[in-house]
């Protein structure tokens, strides 16, 4: 019998009222992004042309450790924090493992992941400067319904464009969007000079990330009173992320737990990042030592098979260039590949820490990320998202290998979303016709080729 519950939760004098700036606590700072014309670090003035001022002051510090949560933000996290800590215990036992298996679960609001905790800071930095509404893109669906929820609260707009064939195909992540007040716009629309230009150009064209991400830019610029909000990779977003790993750690702490190994999954970085950081900072600061992991699909390795270079952060080329383990922005995973994480690139603050050392990656397919799926709906009752499940498999083949060798580690993984909106991905995995894609040297190299290469941009 131990004292320690199955959920650790934690009561509001215990939870954060600071966001942990990593990048305060690296000896070697992740490179400054840079103008994609000139080559020259981005100023503030230039980025403020497109983000929110205060979200640019984020951007660029990487001195402050600790950047307090408004009071605002730490109202709304009451509403669906402290995410709770779990120790897996039905998991351990059917793998019969002497490994201790935590798992923090953000999939407990509406939107089902992390994406909330950052989309409420940026919404409530725009309505801080006066701003109209936002603008931003959607793929799968969870970034623009975090976005709409998080305005719909401050009552500021919140224009999606959303990648046409996922809102054909996803129509319930469309109607939460409406429902909570945002504009759904499929993508390529008719409404921005891109837009207009690709729907010429590829007459019923269904859309693209990189599409949207020009689309969402364009209209922020061009519209007086509105900025664009990005939910992943830039260095704010794992800063507002770094409440996951704040809780985990003042929960474990609260009962004397220490993790050995940490895990989570990575797309764009920002939940990895965000669970990671404090933990990382005991571990750049020379206190303590943990074993990091992130896992990537196979079909799109950018840490395990990318390079480290300055890389577009979007297909097209519009945001500013960013240093980090990229496959090329041109890089398209395999139409099969369901199980999100497609970004081709990497945050730079996670591509610097892991260039230096301070983590591993691995990637695994994704038809045994649904196995690992299946497994972890049914012995530990949530059903997880496809993108939570890559973290999952990494944490059952480490706790088969506690197995092997009797020792009694502890894991802890981020279990970032649940599955509800991915069914389709699912059904393709209980049809039986799911498959897995690994891009050849060859798909790699086409699409690195074509990062740009310029004096200091050379070596890869
Ligand atoms: C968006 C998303 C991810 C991946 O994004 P990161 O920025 O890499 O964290 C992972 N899990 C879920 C549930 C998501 O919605």
């Amino acid at each position: 019998m131990s004292n320690i519950p199955y959920k650790i939760y934690l009561s509001e004098e215990e939870m954060p009222e600071y966001w942990y700036n990593v990048r305060a606590d690296m000896k070697n700072k992740p490179a400054p992004l840079i103008n994609p014309q000139t080559h020259k670090p981005c100023t503030a003035e230039e980025l403020e042309q497109v983000f929110c001022k205060e979200l640019v002051a984020q951007e660029l510090n990487e001195t402050d450790r600790k950047i307090p949560i408004p009071k605002e933000i730490l109202d709304f996290y009451k509403m669906y924090r402290p995410a709770p800590l779990t120790r897996a215990y039905c998991l351990e036992k059917k793998l019969g493992t002497p490994a201790k298996i935590y798992y923090k679960f953000e999939g407990q609001n509406t939107s089902g992941s992390h994406k909330l905790n950052s989309a409420i800071a940026q919404a409530y930095y725009a309505k801080k400067q006066g701003l109209k509404g936002v603008t931003t893109e959607t793929g799968a669906g969870q970034w623009g319904t975090a976005m709409s929820m998080a305005c719909a609260y401050l009552d500021l707009e919140c224009r999606v464009y959303q990648v046409r064939c996922s809102y054909e195909q996803k129509p319930q992540r469309r109607e939460v969007i409406r429902t909570y007040g945002g504009t759904a716009i499929p993508s390529p629309s008719m409404e921005t000079e891109v837009g207009r230009k690709i729907n010429a150009e590829f007459p019923g064209c269904s859309g693209s990330l990189g599409c949207a991400i020009s689309e969402a830019v364009e209209y922020a610029v061009t519209h007086e009173g509105y900025r664009y909000v990005l939910g992943s990779v830039l260095n704010q977003v794992l800063l507002h992320q770094s409440i996951i790993g704040l809780e985990a750690q003042a929960a474990m702490k609260k009962f004397g737990i220490e993790p050995d190994i940490i895990i989570g999954c990575a797309g764009g970085g920002s939940n990895l990042g965000g669970l990671i950081s404090p933990f990382m900072g005991e571990k750049l600061r020379g206190e303590k030592d943990y074993r990091i992991i992130a896992v990537e699909p196979a079909s799109c390795p950018s840490l395990t098979r990318g390079v480290y270079a300055y890389d577009y952060c979007d297909t097209g080329k519009v945001c500013p260039m960013q240093k980090m383990y990229t496959l090329g922005s041109q890089f398209m995973p395999s139409p099969n590949h369901a199980g999100g994480l497609r970004y081709h690139g990497m945050s730079s603050i996670l591509s610097q820490l892991y260039h230096d050392g301070y983590m591993e990656a691995r990637s695994v397919e994704q038809t045994e990320v649904f196995k690992a799926a299946e497994f972890f709906c049914r012995t530990e009752g949530t059903l997880p998202a496809p993108e939570s499940s890559h973290a999952i498999k990494a944490a059952i083949d480490e706790a088969l290998k506690c197995k092997e060798t009797g020792e009694e580690k502890t894991i802890l993984f981020g279990l970032t979303g649940t599955g509800y909106f991915d069914m389709k991905a699912y059904e393709a995995f209980n049809n039986g016709t799911m498959s897995d894609y690994i891009p050849t040297d060859e798909d790699i190299r086409k699409a690195v080729d074509l990062i740009p290469r310029f004096e200091g941009n050379d070596n890869f």
